[in-house]
Formats: C-alpha cells, structure tokens, sequence
C-alpha cells in the first residue's frame, strides 16, 4: 500500500500560536481557565489539562482573580469587557485571521452595512464575528437566504474556516438579491484554503483517503466533505488506534490529510500505523 501524506496538513499558525501562549500562561499563573477547548482536539486538550489549563464554558465558572483564555477562535466582544470589568487577568489567543475578520465586521458595521457571514451561526467563531456588529450581523449556512430581512447596503464576510467554493456562491446569491453594490470582505484563512487545495490535488492520485482530526474540528469535518464529494473512500479518525484496517484492505494507495487543530505526533502516529498496514 502506498501512502501519500497532502502537501499541507495539520496544525496551523494560529492554533499552534495558541497552544503556546495558555502553555506559558499556566506556568505563570498555576490555573488558567480556558473559555471553551483551545483547540477542537481531546488529545490537547487532555494535554494542557495535565498543565493546568482548565476549560469552562463561562465567565461563571472562574474563580475570582482567575486567569481567562480568550481561544483561537476569539470572543464575543461583552465577554471582553466582563473580563475587563472583573480586572481578570487575560489570556488572548485569538488568532490574527480571526481578530481581522472581527474588525472587517465592525468596519462594515460602523460604515452603514448590514453584514452577512457564511458560516455555522452556532460556532464559537461566527457568534464572535457577529458580536462585534452591534446587532448588525446575521450567519447563513448555505447560500440559500431564505427570506431574512436584511437592510442594504450589505457587507459580505465568511467564518475563516470556510471553503471558498462554498464561499463564492453564496456572494452570487447576496448580489443576486442586493445588486453590485454589496462589500465582499474575503476572510477565508489561507492555511485552511491551502488545507482543502493538497486535499483536493491529492484525492485525485489515490484510492482511499484519511484525514486525521476529531469531529468537532470544523476544517477536519469539511476536509472529509472534500474527499468525499471527490467520490474517494474516506476515514476520518481522531488517533492511530481508530485506524480501521478492514476498511482500508485492497486499496492500493491512501492519501493523508489532517485538520488544523491536529498536533503533528498525531499525524505522525497514524503515518507509521498505515506505514505498518502497507507492508
Ligand atoms: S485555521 Fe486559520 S484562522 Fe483558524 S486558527 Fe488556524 S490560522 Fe487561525
């Protein structure tokens, strides 16, 4: 069996960034309490526990005094300033793509624009996002618009992890709604487009594909919906031990590709077992 691993795969800047910055926090200050999981990982997560990064899913449940980590995907703006006003210690580790999303919204906002966001309205991200439109925001999943009421003019934006063949529609369907005079503001984040591309140039050479990420990781789960609409057997799996050989039996060549919030010691667990697979 021949394994090919994507051109690009796996941790990104900003989660690794992230990581970094809660791992040298807890060492200064014993605890810190991590306002969701800093990255869509168990394996991490498990990690950072092991150093004191404990994570909370809100503002109530850190002590007094307590050090607060603000994750890669950023924070609604009134989680800010309750941590402001409770004299917290803050962690940021919102990613730079992401806090440039979160500005070209309030840009957008403050400039007059109702402001569209393609993304999932219940992830972490986009709820940020939307936050820091004073109301003026409103999240699609699809490019399908329904009959939301939206005041023109209309600025366009997309949850950073989205796949730009997805994103482009949707700009169709709001010009094609609200006319030219709309603001396409192209937040993508350029290490998960790269991601989808080697994804996309690799499915075409194998027979099966695995991608290695957990399911609550956003880029993970779209990573697999790209090898799949390529037609390509696709496994995800979060570790090497979810490795299914049964499955993989008979395929000549796999394909390897791995979200951005999987650690490299994942990938490089799952490539020796395929490697062992393949003999
Ligand atoms: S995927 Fe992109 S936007 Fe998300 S944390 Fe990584 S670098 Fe930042």
């Amino acid at each position: 069996m021949r394994i090919v691993r994507a051109e690009s795969l796996g941790f990104c800047h900003g989660v690794r960034r992230a990581v970094e910055r809660v791992e040298e926090a807890a060492a200064d200050h014993g605890t810190v309490h991590s306002l969701g999981p800093i990255v869509h990982n168990e394996g991490v997560t498990a990690r950072l526990a092991n150093v004191g990064v404990k994570v909370v899913w809100s503002l109530a449940e850190v002590p007094e005094g307590g050090a607060v980590a603000i994750t890669a995907h950023g924070a609604e703006a009134d989680v800010l300033d309750r941590i402001a006003e409770r004299g917290q210690p803050r962690i940021d580790a919102t990613c730079p793509v992401v806090r440039r999303a979160q500005e070209a919204a309030a840009e957008a906002a403050t400039a007059g624009r109702s402001v569209m966001v393609y993304g999932d309205p219940a992830h972490p991200e986009v709820r940020g996002i939307l936050s820091w439109t004073g109301g003026r925001g409103v999240a699609f999943e699809s490019a399908d618009l329904g009959n939301a009421s939206i005041e023109p003019p209309v600025a366009v934006l997309a949850q950073t992890t989205a796949d730009p063949t997805e994103f482009e529609p949707f700009v169709d369907a709001v010009r094609l709604r609200f006319g030219d005079d709309i603001a396409v503001i192209d937040t993508t984040c350029p290490e998960t487009v790269r991601r989808y591309r080697a994804a996309r140039e690799l499915v075409g050479r194998v027979d099966g594909m695995v991608v290695v990420g957990s399911r609550t990781s956003a880029n993970t789960v779209r990573l697999v919906d790209v090898c799949r609409a390529a037609g390509v057997p696709t496994f995800r799996v979060a570790s090497a031990e979810e490795v299914d050989e049964h499955a993989l039996m008979g395929l000549a060549s796999i394909g390897l590709t791995a979200g951005a919030s999987t650690p490299d010691a994942v990938i490089d667990e799952v490539l020796r077992r395929l490697r062992r697979l393949g003999r």
